[in-house]
């Protein structure tokens, strides 16, 4: 039985001198892992190898989680070349696509994420983006938010995870605690020996999403860095691609 759906592409692994194995985040089908057989040559159903971040049309056969699918046909999107021209909204798309592929279940649909994916990897690409390092990572954290709620671990950030006080911006210590899953006042903070300390605006703007367009670069690197150490240990291991994003 043939299957069709959308997808990106999170991950390729050469499989033969002329085969790969991709792995595809689709709409309808949520994970899958499929041989492209003949990827490689340079004549093949597809139009060369397929890559990473790469979105389109797919058909493909075999829906089994015990055996690989079969991906017959693969028709791209046009690319609008904004991702080769910046290096760091490429990596940010490179990182999205780790994530996906880590964190998400094969056959397991995320309608929505899947959209929003979508839409994140248009705007890194397109021409229109202000080629700004600070708007390239808040379109990746507002897609990192969207990721956790969808595959529900929506982080507590309106209130203290612990006690639930609500927050605001009279808090003059805020943190945030993986373990807790969200933000932690003062007067828990004892009890979560893996948080980390957050700036007050940074936390503002966590707490509220609507204001993260109006934050200064570095409140905006403050909850990047946050969220890759919440990565980290939910995965229990740093993403590979988060020494590209986090400046040292
Ligand atoms: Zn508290």
């Amino acid at each position: 039985m043939l299957t069709k759906d959308r997808a990106v592409c999170v991950r390729t692994v050469d499989y033969s001198e002329t085969s790969q194995v991709v792995t595809l985040f689709a709409r309808l089908s949520g994970k899958v892992s499929a041989i492209a057989k003949g990827s490689k040559r340079a004549k093949s159903a597809f139009d060369g190898p397929i890559e990473v971040l790469s979105c389109g049309d797919i058909v493909f056969s075999g829906t089994s989680k015990e055996t690989l699918a079969t991906l017959t046909e693969f028709q791209l999107y046009p690319m609008q070349g904004g991702l080769r021209r910046n290096l760091f909204a490429l990596h940010s798309a490179l990182f999205a696509a780790e994530l996906l592929n880590s964190l998400t279940d094969d056959y397991d649909p995320h309608l929505v994420l899947f959209d929003h994916t979508l839409q994140l990897l248009q705007d890194l690409d397109g021409p229109e983006l202000a080629r700004d390092r600070r708007d390239v990572m808040i379109r990746l954290i507002l897609f990192q938010l969207v990721l956790l709620r969808e595959i529900g671990l929506r982080p507590v950030v309106d209130m203290c995870a612990n006690c639930k006080r609500p927050f605001s911006k009279t808090w003059r210590e805020v943190y945030f605690s993986s373990s807790a899953n969200g933000l932690i006042c003062r007067d828990c903070e004892m009890s979560y020996p893996d948080k980390v300390r957050l700036g007050s605006a940074a936390a503002a703007g966590l707490a509220n999403l609507r204001q993260i367009t109006r934050l200064q670069g570095r409140a905006v690197e403050e909850i990047e860095r946050v969220l890759i150490h919440h990565f980290t240990e939910t995965l229990g291991r740093r993403p590979k691609m988060a020494k590209h994003i986090q400046k040292a």
